[in-house]
């Protein structure tokens, strides 16, 4: 069993092994045609539960022999240009560089002991952030999992920096659009159920801030303590970018911590053409950026980054076995003093290798192409009278619905939206995704791959046509 362990004498096997599964990947990309192919948790479950995991293979040509028939051959692929469903990116290869190299050398990024240089280059990619979003000499951050973990930390900078203790008493004000990790944030900071304000958005799905202004001095009024106010620049179903300078002043003003929510929107910090969208962020108290999401990065590569790098001081604890308090008088980078994880993978490898590679720019320029796609798409739908679009884009999403030309209820309609989406995904041709608006059920073109063509667009939009008006048929012909 020892052959299997990666060392000096087993050089030779792992690059016969990493290899034979890089010419599979390769393999399977270059002859995918859909992004999907329609298999069901009840076609794929007997193979995966038939599977002995008490009798190994032995090999690792034979277990991706295997893996091709559970996995591989009806993965769902984020880099086929039909793909258009949720916030995942087709990967940069500089970036799948590094993840191999990470993967491979194990560091962990907790203490410089278990990391050495890794350490040096997550802290350059922290401060390269900071600079790109124009905080100062003072600001510091960590890599995370993921804008959960991100916006998680940063609500707990947020608790801790507060003006009372008594967790009852605290308020969050988000908009409506926010992403749902800021009420399970607080929920795991141990806040009240009504803790999170959901502040109304406008008709551009942008935070009304003349109503969080209103609902900041009701809880002053009420003695309650405003904690936070989140702006989120990129909802992640519009795209939407709240104005971050208003609220930025209003949070100062009521003394509440003021974070962004960049998850999705972050690629802007390297956009040629579209950086002034952020401005105002560079007021916040902490930034949550997903790499993973608008920098092309594989999954998981993300940051929490902070004004004031002293304030990461709530997630320091000190432990005899790993960081002991005189290794902070002795100036060694332990990154562990700065984050929620211990043990923690060499992420920003990737992102290392993407700059280094490709440079800002040139990831930025990606993220734009995206963006104008998304607009030249906005266009397509709304001269489409087969449907309804809201919110001229920002960013790379478009939310619309199908409405079919004669008269039929709303719910109908609903239905027909539903199943089209559903139809669409069992067929494997384009993966799209749902989201309400109102209590109306629509549906989600979301852009970050810049191989998609308007003309795949037009396409998809064609299929869901078709899709719900079989539905619709189908029904009249039930009812009738
Ligand atoms: C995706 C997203 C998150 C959550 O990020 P994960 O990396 O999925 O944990 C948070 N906020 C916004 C606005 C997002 O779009």
């Amino acid at each position: 069993m020892r052959s299997h362990l990666l060392n000096d004498a087993t050089a030779e096997q792992y690059r016969r092994s990493v290899n034979d599964g890089v010419e599979r990947v390769a393999r399977r990309l270059s002859t995918t045609t859909r992004p999907f192919t329609g298999v069901t948790p009840d076609d794929l479950a007997p193979a995966v539960a038939a599977v002995d995991l008490d009798q190994p293979l032995g090999d690792a040509s034979a277990a991706l022999d295997e893996l091709e028939g559970l996995y591989l051959d009806d993965a769902v692929y984020f880099h086929h240009p039909r793909y258009l469903a949720h916030l995942n990116c087709p990967v940069v290869i500089p970036a799948v560089v590094g993840e191999a190299v990470l993967s491979a050398v194990n560091s962990s990024l907790d203490t410089w002991d278990q990391s050495a240089g890794g350490t040096l280059i997550e802290r350059r990619l922290i401060d390269w952030t900071n600079g790109r979003i124009g905080f100062g000499e003072s600001a510091d951050g960590v890599f995370t999992s993921g804008g959960s973990q991100s916006n998680l930390q940063a609500l707990l900078l947020a608790r801790e920096e507060a003006k009372t203790a008594d967790l009852a008493k605290l308020r969050i004000f988000s908009s409506e659009c926010s992403h749902f990790s800021v009420q399970k944030s607080a929920k795991l900071l141990g806040l009240g159920a009504d803790a999170v304000v959901a502040i109304p958005s406008d008709r551009d799905k942008r935070m009304q801030t003349v109503i969080l202004a209103a609902e900041l001095e009701r809880c002053a009024a009420q003695g309650l303590v405003p904690m936070a106010v989140v702006a989120t620049a990129g909802t992640t179903d519009f795209g939407s970018i709240d104005p971050l300078p208003q609220i930025a002043e209003l949070a100062a003003r009521h003394g509440a911590w003021f974070h962004v929510d960049a998850a999705y929107g972050c690629g802007l910090l390297a956009s040629p053409t579209r950086r002034h969208l952020l401005d105002g962020i560079e007021r916040a108290d902490s930034v949550t950026v997903d790499y993973h999401k608008s920098f092309f990065q594989p999954v998981s590569s993300s940051a929490l980054l902070v004004r004031d790098g002293a304030t990461l001081r709530h997630a320091t604890y000190h432990a005899d076995y790993l960081n002991p308090r005189r290794t902070v008088e002795e100036r060694i980078p332990n990154q562990v003093d700065k984050s929620l994880q211990t043990t923690r993978r060499f992420d920003a490898l990737k992102l290392w290798m993407t700059l280094r590679v490709m440079g800002a720019q040139g990831v930025g320029e990606l993220f734009d192409e995206v963006c104008d796609l998304a607009a030249e798409g906005w266009k397509l739908i709304a001269a489409d009278p087969r449907y309804d679009v809201v919110v001229e884009p920002t960013l790379s999403t478009l939310v619309f619905r199908y409405i079919p030309a004669s008269v039929t209820s709303p719910a109908a309609i609903d239905r027909a939206n539903l199943y089209a989406r559903k139809a669409l995904f069992a067929s494997g041709e384009a993966v799209v995704a749902g989201t309400k608006v109102g209590s109306r059920q629509y549906l989600k073109f979301t852009l970050l791959n810049p191989e998609t063509t308007v003309a795949d667009m037009a396409a998809v939009l064609d299929l869901i046509a078709g899709h719900a008006e079989q539905y619709l048929g189908e029904t009249l012909v039930h009812a009738s």
